[in-house]
């Protein structure tokens, strides 16, 4: 069977075109495009009912793995909510990870793998004072906070826990933005860790998140010297700030091309260097995203090709899943995934779109999407690097649909 790699060109953006072929400039993309792991593509040829997510611990394991390469000091929580498959959880517990979670169904999910309550922490700085206490009583003890509210709640329920101020990020270049909903400026940050100490609460230093899929390893460094500049505040005021927590972002493979993961680390911890010295404070990173996207690949059917008038040159694909089944992402074109079909000929415009009854349900319209000519009704459709996002967006039962099912192997 012949297999090709379709990708779409980002017309309205510049973007260069990006064709998995031998002239592909690009190391980290070529791999990719290459194929999947062996153990991925066994599966997927023995064509399981679809729509389905398929999952390579393995490549979870290397991307863990790499990552402590390149931060050997930091402390890795993996931020559940990208993918909470018990298994990822498992064997990331199993290689030493902590943990960030977003709720108390998420510790129970964590505690449940056998992970210590002490590797855990809450990183979501909206948390109802019932769900601190039930997780203060089990036994974490690091929450985050971006407000004065949060932080007398923390101070009522959880007493002399650790606790990370979020710092306000722009979310400039990440192609899927987290700004404005969460954090506070540093004026109202130098406050609330001041007042941390007075609600007998033990302050550990500031958060920020610079976006999901930051493409811009810049972003990293503002934040960083705010950060630093802060700490030095605070340090002439008595207290001295140990962690910095830099949160989420770090970008996996989808259509754009990136630099190499390196590129990225190096220019953190060279931001880390500059601006703290000789003794900076410990680092958390709390990778989602990162970790198990590239992992994962959805498998489709083609439900319908279609067009709207006779003169219509650009077909109407309809997959087996879309916007409620797993592919939330593509929320106003954010993420933009890779595709592979099995068939070989020329490739014409597609617009490409869900299986449900609700007009929101297109995946792509905007953003070009080519896909073979003969593609036929019951073709399958990879959609790759697809582990993270997608399971724990999928809807519960709209329009009937049953969530993503999952598949780690
Ligand atoms: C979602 C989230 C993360 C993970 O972000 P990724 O971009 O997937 O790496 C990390 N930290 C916090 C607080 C989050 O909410």
């Amino acid at each position: 069977m012949q297999t090709s790699y379709v990708n779409s060109g980002f017309e309205s953006e510049g973007v260069s075109v990006l064709e998995c072929s031998p002239s592909l400039r690009h190391d980290l993309s070529r791999a990719d495009c290459r194929s999947l792991s062996p153990k991925l593509e066994q599966f997927l040829a023995s064509r399981p009912e679809t729509p389905f997510l398929a999952l390579d611990l393995e490549q979870v394991r290397n991307k863990f793995l790499e990552l402590q390469r390149e931060f050997p000091q930091a402390a890795i929580h993996y931020a559940v909510k990208a993918n909470p498959s018990p298994e990822i959880i498992q064997l990331l517990a199993t290689l030493g990870s902590r943990f960030d979670i977003a709720s108390r169904y998420e510790l129970d999910l964590c505690l449940s793998q056998g992970v210590p309550a002490a590797w855990v922490s809450y990183g979501n700085t909206v948390k109802k004072d019932l769900d601190i206490a039930y997780a203060f009583g089990c036994g974490v003890r690091f929450f985050a906070f971006d407000s004065e509210a949060e932080l007398e709640k923390l101070g009522r329920h959880a007493p002399g826990a650790g606790v990370h101020c979020r710092l306000l990020s722009q979310g400039k270049s990440a192609d899927w933005p987290l700004s404005r909903k969460f954090g506070c400026d540093l004026v109202m940050a130098y406050e609330l860790l001041l007042k941390s100490c007075d609600l007998g609460l033990n302050p550990l230093g500031v958060s920020f998140h610079v976006g999901s899929q930051q493409t811009d390893p810049q972003q990293w460094v503002e934040p960083m010297q705010q950060a630093a500049e802060l700490y030095r505040q605070l340090r002439r005021q008595g207290i001295e700030l140990e962690w910095i927590n830099i949160g989420g972002g770090l970008p996996a493979t989808y259509q754009a091309t990136l630099p190499p993961f390196s590129h990225y680390a190096q220019t953190i911890q060279r931001a880390l260097q500059q601006s703290f010295g000789a003794t900076p404070p410990h680092m958390m990173i709390e990778p989602g995203r990162f970790l198990v996207a590239d992992a994962g690949v959805i498998q489709s059917e083609v439900i319908l090709v279609a067009h709207k008038s006779r003169e219509d040159v650009r077909r109407w694909v309809y997959l087996d899943i879309g916007k409620f089944g797993g592919l939330a992402e593509t929320m106003d074109e954010c993420i933009k995934y890779r595709l592979r079909t099995h068939r070989d000929g020329p490739t014409g415009s597609v617009i490409l779109a869900g299986p449900t009854c609700d007009s929101a349900d297109v995946l792509y319209e905007k953003t070009s999407y080519e896909l073979p000519l003969d593609l036929a009704i019951g073709d399958r459709i990879e959609i790759l690097s697809a582990g993270a996002y997608t399971s724990s967006y999928a809807s519960v039962g709209f329009n009937g649909f049953p969530p993503l099912r999952t598949y780690c192997l």
